[in-house]
């Protein structure tokens, strides 16, 4: 899955995601891509994330939501993140995953499981050039 964050400079802020048709592309599936919440999720207010990973498991809690729900309440993109995360394996702990997270102030983080490491890409206006971050995994 690609998933994407977006923020322009007028402080809108949109998400989206692409995902594979490799793996499962099972007749009938519905994955957690474009499901609101699941694969990504935005509120104009706080931020946006989207999550990628093992989707028949990830769907089941909203990680986009989650992590979104988690920056209202006051954490990092990071931290927020990393709950999201934390909530998947707290129920599945050989899941794999990642969600990535941005607010609206354009600070970014993101967490993965099952995995050493995630990598992730970031592009702003200020440098205009694409950098590849990487996480640790939880
Ligand atoms: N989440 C996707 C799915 O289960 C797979 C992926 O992220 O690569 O459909």
């Amino acid at each position: 899955t690609i998933g994407m964050i977006a923020l322009d400079s007028q402080g809108h802020i949109a998400g989206g995601t692409s995902t594979n048709g490799a793996r499962n592309k099972i007749p009938g599936r519905v994955g957690d891509s474009p499901i609101p919440g699941s694969g990504a999720y935005v509120d104009k207010f706080v931020g946006g994330a989207a999550a990628t990973g093992d989707g028949d498991v990830m769907m089941r809690f909203l990680p986009a939501l989650v992590a979104v729900e988690g920056m209202r309440a006051g954490l990092s993109p990071h931290k927020a993140a990393e709950m999201a995360i934390y909530r998947v394996a707290q129920y599945y702990p050989d899941f794999m995953g990642a969600v990535v997270a941005l607010n609206m102030k354009g600070e970014y983080g993101a967490a993965c499981h099952g995995i050493d490491h995630f990598p992730y890409s970031v592009a702003s206006r200020e440098t205009d050039v694409v950098e590849v971050k990487t996480t640790s995994c939880v």
